[in-house]
């Protein structure tokens, strides 16, 4: 395998080098490429940065080379990180299809699954999404009702998904569906993919306040799906349901909890932004208000440890471990390091991080508004804070109940 440094000099040289040039400087979420078959391009050049990386392994750095991936382990993973970070790119690919789906087609997937899955999503060709939530099955996920029953060779599902994130810029989605409507609710339960092409497939977006389309409700009206593509065995889904919130539930720590979506509200870069709002002392050239800069070095202090805590477990998942019920302890404290983050935010900028449009505020202000009243959804999506509690309490703590 090859040395760390090493690796380090070819991705620096490809990057230099290979890599769209016009993409540098532009290491921001919001140059994130999601893929799929009618893709979305924040870049002219993302698509073509994404298949560069792909064909050198570099959009799934860990997983197999027969599937795509770099054959690597995570500190080659982490090295490349640091490429992109000190060059100025953004990741070749992002998505619920690496961070979700894949790593549980590594783990339950048979060889033909993974085959015809996994390269698609390596190449950024198919874009994913979730079918879990139900209207009335949301944090008792189990009581789901949209129904899958077996006809020759394919299933056919009947029922409601809402709050599926992005469903209608989504190819397939992984999906729970009832085979068993007489077994204990757990046991019944299937995980099958869908081609959302197929007929039967509704998605209806859901318009919010703010006049964006974050969520969709799916309705499966007699849509088929390949019995082939049946996760792990029929009325096995639970336990794969469960593995791959593990999986979410790790990815939304650490993407929320590291500041990573708001690269400018880290550590320096938020002391900078405050000297700008407050003031600085003039004999001492810090930040005007000690009870600020209070506020902001602790928040930088929790960051970097919860920071390296979760690359140490994200290392050991990589390397095998599956994730168990800590990943709820880090989408907790993740999920609420980035809302006291976001309120520290707004203490920074004062009314001017209150606007909604119009003149009066700049763009990065009215930007900041929309990440806060984002940041409230993180302690309910991928289960609540509540039900991450009864988790620990229940397989972290041994506690008693049912
Ligand atoms: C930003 C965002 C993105 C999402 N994306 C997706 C997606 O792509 N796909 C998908 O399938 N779903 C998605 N969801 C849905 C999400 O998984 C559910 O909203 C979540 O699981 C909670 O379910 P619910 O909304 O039905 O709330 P409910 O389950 O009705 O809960 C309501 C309240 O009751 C509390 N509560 C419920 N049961 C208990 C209990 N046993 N003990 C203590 N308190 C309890 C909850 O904590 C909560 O405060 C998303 C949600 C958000 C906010």
């Amino acid at each position: 395998m090859v040395e760390l440094e090493v690796y380090r000099a070819q991705v620096r040289e490809w990057l230099e080098k290979d890599a769209p040039q016009s993409l540098r400087g532009l290491h921001d979420p919001k140059y994130a490429y999601w893929g799929g078959r009618k893709p979305e391009l924040p870049h002219p050049d993302s698509q073509r940065y994404c298949e560069l990386a792909a064909e050198r392994g570099l959009t799934a750095i860990t997983w197999p080379t027969e599937y795509g991936g770099g054959g690597l382990t995570p500190a080659h993973e982490r090295v490349f990180q640091q490429e992109l970070a000190r060059l100025g790119f953004p990741p070749p690919l992002v998505g619920f299809g690496l961070t979700m789906i894949g790593p549980t087609l590594l783990q339950f997937g048979t060889d033909a699954q993974k085959a015809e899955h996994l390269p698609k999503i390596v190449r950024g060709q198919i874009r994913w999404c979730q079918g879990y939530s139900e209207p009335n099955a949301g944090s008792d996920l189990a009581s789901l009702q949209t129904s899958a029953v077996l006809d020759g060779d394919e299933y056919v599902l009947n029922g409601q998904k809402i709050w599926t994130s992005y469903g209608d810029k989504s190819d397939w989605m992984f999906v729970l569906t009832r085979t068993n409507p007489t077994a204990k609710k757990q046991q019944g339960i299937t995980f099958i993919l869908i081609d959302m092409r197929v007929p039967g497939v509704e998605v209806r977006p859901i318009r919010l306040i703010s006049g964006a389309s974050p969520f969709c409700e799916t309705f499966f009206t007699d849509a088929r799906a390949k019995a082939s593509d049946v996760i792990a065995g029929v009325n096995q889904g639970w336990t794969v349901a469960k593995a791959l919130l593990g999986h979410e539930r790790t990815m939304i720590a650490s993407v929320f909890g590291s500041g990573s979506r708001n690269p400018a509200d880290r550590g320096n870069a938020l002391a900078e932004i405050a000297r700008s709002y407050v003031g600085e002392d003039a004999s001492t050239k810090r930040l005007a208000d000690p009870v600020l800069r209070d506020a902001i070095t602790q928040i930088d202090m929790d960051t970097r440890c919860f920071l390296a805590t979760v690359q140490r477990n994200a290392d050991n998942v990589k390397a095998g471990h599956r994730p168990g019920p800590e990943s709820s302890l880090f989408k907790i404290y993740g999920t609420e390091l980035n809302q006291r983050r976001e309120e520290l935010t707004l203490r920074v900028r004062g009314p001017q991080a209150l606007g909604w449009e119009g003149p009066g505020y700049s763009a990065e202000e009215l930007s900041k508004t929309r990440d806060w009243l984002r940041s409230r959804g993180n302690t309910i999506e991928g289960g609540t804070s509540e039900i991450q509690l009864n988790i620990i309490a229940k397989r972290v703590l041994e506690l008693p109940g049912d």
